[in-house]
Formats: C-alpha cells, structure tokens, sequence
C-alpha cells in the first residue's frame, strides 16, 4: 500500500531547447509534479518562467502520454488512430533487439539508423548511452543539422568557440540589434533586460520580416525579405568602410581578411541591398547611422536568419559587423550568438566511451531521401527526443519512407507523437524532472545537474536506461563502461576542468563558467589560431559555392511568388507540447496578398507549392510583411486540414555552409480551398 506523501520542494532546471536554462522549483506530491515556477539560480529567470513549463503537468500526466510499450498490430498507413497492442518491455526489448541484430548481421550496421534531436538537450538523456550504442552496432550516423549549424559554423569560423555578450550585459547597451531573433517567442528572459535598456535611454532595431512584439517598439525595424539578411549585413559593412566609420584600428590589430571582406561587400550598396531585401534606401541607411554612431551596441543573432540557401554568409557577415565597427571591448558591446561555449572545458564525449566511427553520415534535412533512395538501404529507423513526422523538410518524402512495410521503426517518445502513427514499437520515454539531468545553457551562462524529482507515469524509462538495456542484450557492453546515471556523471567531470565544476554542482546543482559574464577582447581573446577575428575563414570559404558572402537570389517564381516562414511560437518548442495546442491552425498573409486572391479572415486557404499542399485557415495581419506568409513551427497532424504541416512545403535543400535545413526558402501560393 502507498501512502500519500506530503508536498516536497526541489531545485531543478529547464533542459528543454531553449537558450534561458531557467532555473525552476517544483513542487511534488506523491511523485507528482504539482507546480512549477522560476527559481534564482539562474539570474536572467529572476523567478519567473514561460507557461509551457509552467504548465507542464499537463504534458506529464495528460491523455496523450505514453505509459507502456506497444507493438504495431494494424497496417503501416499513418491512420489517425494507428492499432497496437500493450505490449511488456521485455516482450518490447527482444522484438527491438532481434531485428537490430538480425539486420546488423545480414546487412550491416549503417542499415540501421537512429534520428534524434533536441526534445532534451543535456548530456545524460541526448549523448550518452544512445550514442555509444548506436557507434557500437557501426550504424549510420545522424548529422543533426535541422537547426543551429549553419550559425555555429560561421561563429566559430571567424571567432572560434567563445562565448558572445552575457545576456544580462545588454542593459549596458545603447543600441540592441535583434536581427532574425523573437525573444517574445522563444528566449523570454531577454525581454525585460531589453526593457531596462530601452528604460534607461537605450535604441532598439529588429531586423525581420514580421512586425514581432519587440518590433512594434522598436525604434527601427527592418522588415526585410527571407533569406536577404546577407546582402543588407553587406551593405552595412560596405557603407562603414566607404564612409570612414570602419574601425581601422581594431582591424589592423585584432582582425585578418578585412580587405577582402570590404572587397566581397563592395557590390552591395544601400540602394542595391534595400532593393533586394524589400526596404526603403532611408531606412538601411538609419541603420548604419545608429550602429556606427552607438556604444556600446550589441547584435542579438538569431538563428532565423540561417534558414535559408544563403543562411551561413548571412551569420558571418552579421557577426562580422562587430569587428568591423570596431564595438568590443566594453560590457554590452558586440554580439550573442550561442553561449554554449562558454570554458567550461568539459562534455558528454567522456561518458560516450566510444569514439566516433567513420560510418555512413545521413544529414536529417535528408531522411525523405535516406528512406527512400539510400543504399544500403535504411532497415531500422530508431527515433528519439525527435517527431521527424512533422519537423523534418519536405514531409511528403518522409512519410513516404515512414510508410516502408520493410522499415522496421522503433519510437522512444513522452507523448505519442504523429511519428508514433509510423511506428512499430512505440516505448515510453521519462520526461525532465523524472530523469536526471546535465545541461549547459547556450544563452544564460550556466551548467545544471538536475536530479529526478518526480515519478515517471506508467512504465516509462529514460534514454539511458533504454539503451543501457539494449547494451547488454546485444552483447555491447564492455567491462568498466560507465553505465547509470551517476558513472556517466562521474565521467564527464574526470578531466581536469571538471573537480572546480563539480564542487559547485555538489554544493548548488548549478556552476559559474570559469569567467563570469566574459567579454572579447578583454577577459578572453577570439578562440582563433591567432587569436584575431578571421573575417574571410579559408574552410567556410572553400565550403561555400561562390566563396563565403556570395549571394543567392530567392528562388521564388511567377507560380509561387510568396516566401512561407515557419518561426517558432511561445506555446511549443518546435513539435514539443503541440499535442496540448488545440485548434485549427492559422497562416498569416498581408492584407494586400489576401485581397489579390480574394481571401477573407477566416477562410480556409490552399497553401501549395511542387512539393505538396497545407489546408488551413487565413489569418490577415499587417504585421506581416507583403509577399510572405507565416505558418507556425511544429504543427501536429490535428492542426491543419489536411494533416500536413509547413514541411510539406519545405525543400529538402542546404544551407550554403554546414548542410542546416532552408526552413525560410519554401516558396508557394495560396488560394480560397
Ligand atoms: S522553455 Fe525556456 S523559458 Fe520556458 S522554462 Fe524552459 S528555459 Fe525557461
């Protein structure tokens, strides 16, 4: 018999993806999750946290939980309501195991391949013993490239791997550039920081196609076209030069590639770039003025302006404005692009045990093709912390794959997710607070272990008690490989960076990096092997078609004129939490596209291009610019009329630098269905 226990508090961390890490407390009752609200051991979540986690007990413990492992009984058709049966984890686990091992054995280890992201970014649950298991078996590697890749290749290009401006620092700042970033949205703690800056005498420039909530309040937005962010960054360098605002010293002494940059912007002038990006000569020539004339000025880069055929040379060139305008050196002054590089010298690697084998890499912008085309052809599909159903470009090919009677897929989910329907073996997964956790964040400057807290609901396991399992009936497991949580743990603070960081957690659960709120130039030098700013990187150059900062038009045509934007929303992160997102979507169109076509507010839209068809409803917003149309990230199947989601439209393309996903370079029409 169980007694009720009485409410206990804990500390705990928010590793969902998100560049807050918020700090939470939770309060639990008879291993249920019965609040959760922002703690302070984060300074920017200053007691305060987003509804999603705020109401996460409706994830925890809602309908749409998996509870217990299931087999497939029905056809493989992506029905609404899919036939399995209840199944036990043994009975699971064997199924599981056989078809590894019997498909390893007949057709190799690269036929199987496992597809994961970020539905928990930490150490423990995404690095840990799923990756050493699927090196083990020789599988084919997964490139998780759907977002951040193209931005962390250019970062680390022209600066190497060092943090940018501490969040808390921007309200130290006299100018705030946004540029493809929607704090309001994804990144909440930034705003009230925004807010104090602008309080205390601070300019606010946004620089993205829609008129966001910060936009409304800037004092300039540039609501340029997809995928132009380049030649408008261009054009800025270009003008500081030709207008003798460029920092020349700063340049000479902590810089290399200058004069080729200058050569590579040359072409760009005001009017060419406004021209191309859809704004007025006066406006990007107001943007140069309060750049070149502010200090210190910070630009927040965020990672919509990858998703796109130019997304690599766009961040380097944004990133590059900085160095060329010569603003580090002071508290608030440069840029923020991810802080996950922050020294703390230490990472999951240690804990994998395995290093990585040179097997066949599958890029996840790909998988349509990879289960489509590929050879050897993909047998085992293991998904994890990812709903590649709905998120990965050009969803028509990826059902495709999903529907192969011969794929044989395994879905280790929290909830049951439209991937779920293509499964033949779905296995509950343990959400955060039911597992333990090690996080580092990439906005706020902090590293958590965060222990369980609460009971995970029915028979869900973690990650690492899944793979850990499937190590041992395969015959994987070695002696002395660090098995449960508390060995991986032990692992990855081995090396020398980590007894310091350990002593914190041991003390607090959270650690400092090594150097509180860094700044370049001053705490630390750009991480470079020569420690100067590399503005032309001989690598990214060479990767990029045409040299970095070539520019590639927009791929719109007379049939599909309107560039689609899928941004992120504060309800979700990507898929996550859309099951408990109810309601028919709504895309955004420009009052004046809508009249063109003779659309009302309410109508239900054909949005269609080569690549397949979203039936929805119409929502007019002038805070959409004309010749775009946005439709929420994530959607689930419920949320559209005909089940599809914005990836139905989305090429499987790649960016110019590091193979990121074109998110931005769907173009389509739209007409009254
Ligand atoms: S999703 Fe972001 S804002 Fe919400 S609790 Fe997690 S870290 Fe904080």
């Amino acid at each position: 018999m169980r007694y009720k226990q009485a409410m206990a508090t804990f500390e705990s961390a928010c590793p969902l993806d998100c560049p807050d890490l918020c700090s939470l407390v939770v309060e639990v009752e008879d291993g249920r999750v019965k609040r959760v609200d922002g703690g302070t051991r984060t300074p920017i979540t200053d007691g305060f946290i987003c509804g999603k986690v705020r109401n996460i007990a409706e994830h925890l413990y809602g309908d749409d939980r998996v509870r217990h492992p299931m087999i497939r009984v029905g056809p493989k058709d992506g029905a609404a309501v899919p036939r399995f049966r209840k199944a036990t984890w043994d009975e699971a686990l064997d199924l599981v195991v056989a078809r590894l091992a019997e498909v390893r054995e007949r057709a190799g280890g690269e036929a199987i391949l496992p597809f994961h992201y970020g539905g928990s970014n930490g150490w423990l649950t995404e690095g840990a013993l799923a990756t050493r298991l699927f090196r083990r078996l020789g599988a084919s590697r997964c490139l998780r490239t759907l977002c951040a890749t193209p931005s962390g290749a250019a970062a680390r290009g022209l600066y190497g791997p060092v943090p940018g401006v501490a969040l808390e620092d921007y309200v130290h700042s006299k100018l705030i550039v946004l540029w493809g970033q929607n704090p309001s949205a994804t990144g909440i703690h930034l705003v009230p920081i925004i807010e104090r800056a602008l309080a205390a005498g601070a300019r606010l420039v946004v620089v993205d196609p829609r008129r966001t909530p910060l936009a409304r309040r800037a004092h300039l937005h540039l609501a340029v076209r997809p995928g132009t962010d380049l030649p408008v960054a261009l054009a800025v360098i270009r003008e500081l030069f030709a207008s003798g605002r460029a920092d020349e010293a700063f340049l000479a002494d902590h810089a290399r590639g200058a004069d080729e940059l200058r050569r590579r912007a040359e072409p760009w002038t005001i009017g060419r770039a406004a021209g191309e990006a859809g704004i007025s000569d006066l406006e990007l020539g107001r943007f140069v003025d309060l750049y070149a004339e502010s200090r210190p000025a910070v630009i927040r880069a965020g990672w919509g302006l990858e998703r796109n055929r130019n997304g690599g040379s766009a961040v380097a060139a944004v990133l590059a404005l900085p160095a060329v305008a010569g603003k580090f050196g002071e508290r608030g002054g440069g840029f923020t692009m991810s802080n996950g590089e922050a020294g703390w010298g230490v990472g999951p690697e240690a804990a994998i045990a395995t290093p990585e084998p040179p097997t066949r890499p599958v890029n996840m912008v790909e998988l349509g093709a990879a289960l489509t085309e590929a050879t050897p052809r993909v047998e085992v599909l293991f998904v994890y912390n990812c709903n590649p159903a709905q998120t990965v470009p050009d969803q028509n090919r990826v059902l495709r794959g999903l529907a192969r009677d011969d794929l044989f897929t395994v879905v280790h989910e929290q909830v049951f997710t439209d991937t779920c329907r293509w499964a033949d073996v779905v296995l509950p997964a343990t959400a955060f607070l039911e597992h333990r956790e090690i996080r580092r964040g990439y906005g706020a400057m902090r590293l958590y272990d965060a222990p369980a807290v609460a009971t995970p609901p029915g028979e869900a396991r973690s990650n690492n008690q899944l793979f850990g399992a499937l190590l041992e009936r395969l015959g994987l497991w070695r002696d002395g490989d660090p098995m449960t949580d508390d060995e991986l743990a032990a692992a990855i603070f081995a090396g020398p960076a980590g007894a310091a960081l350990r002593e914190q957690l041991d003390r607090r659960g959270v650690a400092q990096p090594p150097v509180e709120r860094p700044r370049l130039f001053v705490d630390l030098a750009p991480a470079t092997a020569d420690g100067k700013v590399d503005l032309v990187p001989a690598a990214l150059d060479a990767e990029v078609a045409g040299g970095l900062y070539h520019y590639a038009p927009d791929p719109g045509s007379e049939r599909f004129p309107l560039a689609l934007i899928s941004p992120a929303i504060a309800q979700q992160i990507s898929s996550t939490f859309g099951q408990l997102r109810k309601g028919e979507a709504a895309a955004e169109l420009h009052p004046d596209d809508a009249a063109a076509r003779g659309i009302a507010a309410g109508d239900p839209i054909r949005i269609w291009n080569q690549l397949g068809e979203v039936v929805c409803r119409a929502a007019l917003s002038t805070h959409v610019r004309p010749g775009v149309v946005v439709l929420a990230k994530g959607l689930w199947r419920f949320h559209t009329r005909n089940g599809q989601a914005a990836t139905a439209l989305i090429p499987a393309t790649l960016t110019d630098l590091a193979g990121g996903a074109c998110y931005n370079d769907a173009r389509v029409e739209v007409a009254r269905a």
